[in-house]
């Protein structure tokens, strides 16, 4: 009765704690002249996992032309199956550096351990933690040392409560610069892979400092529904979409379902810019 009684006085606390402040959005500076949290809405696109150096530098490419500034790529794929493709770790972090650097682009890449930390901090600009391991207490520690934003991909089975928690680890270690993502949440529907919850986008856009991403390729698990769901994640006022597109979806090694082809990269920012014109925004 005690034990139960101090637990949901802890649970009042950070509800009180998070969920009933009010902050304004602080950007989130991600390199020279480009902050995520500000007006424009950034777009960070490329494949679930970098499969070889023409995958990822055609990709760069594309997102240069467009206008495009953050390329998205996997290096440590955290796969349900171990059967399935893990990524190619070192080497495609060293893929993702040149050509970014190439064509002046930002990168994005997961560490999906505490070992993978300085690696990826040593080639990407943008720590990504994954949906798996919102609460992956040590990781979160070894972010939050770090100089660098991190972007915190909610846990499909966590609450906004947790997941606001979640970045008090990052940041109780030093690193404010974090950016939050809403990436779709386990429900009880299954004709889609996961539920966008744009609820959460709205809310942690009220109760949080943070710049908040949404992530409609593993929201959706279809390509065919990205474009809609990214559509209302800017309508509900995310300040930027993580977004998986491959030069053949069908041949990817891993998320090809969800991936939308590289060639729709112009026709995404076409559709995308103008809802985020529609909100005063532009979609970068
Ligand atoms: C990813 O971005 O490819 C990924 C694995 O995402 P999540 O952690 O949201 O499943
Ligand atoms: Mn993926």
């Amino acid at each position: 009765m005690e034990y139960e009684s101090l637990m949901s006085n802890e649970q009042d606390q950070s509800v009180v704690q998070h969920l009933n402040k009010c902050h304004a959005t602080q950007p989130v500076t991600l390199g020279p002249s480009l902050a995520v949290g500000a007006s424009r809405v950034i777009l960070m696109a490329g494949p679930c996992s970098v499969e070889n150096y023409a995958q990822v530098r055609a990709t760069a490419e594309a997102i240069a032309r467009a206008g495009g500034r953050v390329l998205r790529g996997g290096a440590y794929k955290p796969r349900t199956s171990p059967h399935s493709f893990q990524g190619l770790g070192a080497p495609a972090l060293e893929m993702l550096r040149a050509v970014a650097d190439e064509f002046n682009l930002l990168v994005i890449s997961e560490a999906l351990g505490v070992e993978h930390i300085p690696l990826v901090a040593a080639h990407a600009d943008i720590i990504q933690i994954g949906s798996r391991n919102m609460q992956h207490y040590p990781l979160l520690w070894a972010a939050g040392e770090l100089d660098r934003p991190v972007l915190l991909k909610r846990g499909f089975m966590s609450t906004v409560d947790e997941w606001l928690q979640a970045a008090d680890h990052i940041s109780s270690r030093g690193n404010e610069r974090i950016i939050l993502c809403e990436r779709g949440i386990r429900t009880f529907e299954t004709a889609t892979r996961n539920t966008l919850d744009t609820n959460a986008i709205a809310l942690v856009k009220q109760v949080s400092p943070y710049p908040v991403l949404a992530d409609p390729s593993h929201a959706t698990g279809r390509a065919d529904l990205v474009i809609p769901a990214a559509r209302s994640a800017v309508a509900a006022g995310a300040d930027g979409l993580l977004v998986e597109f491959h030069p053949d979806p069908s041949n990817a090694l891993s998320d090809g379902p969800q991936s939308l082809p590289l060639a729709t990269l112009p026709d995404f920012y076409r559709q995308i810019g103008k809802i985020a014109n529609a909100v005063g925004r532009e979609l970068i």
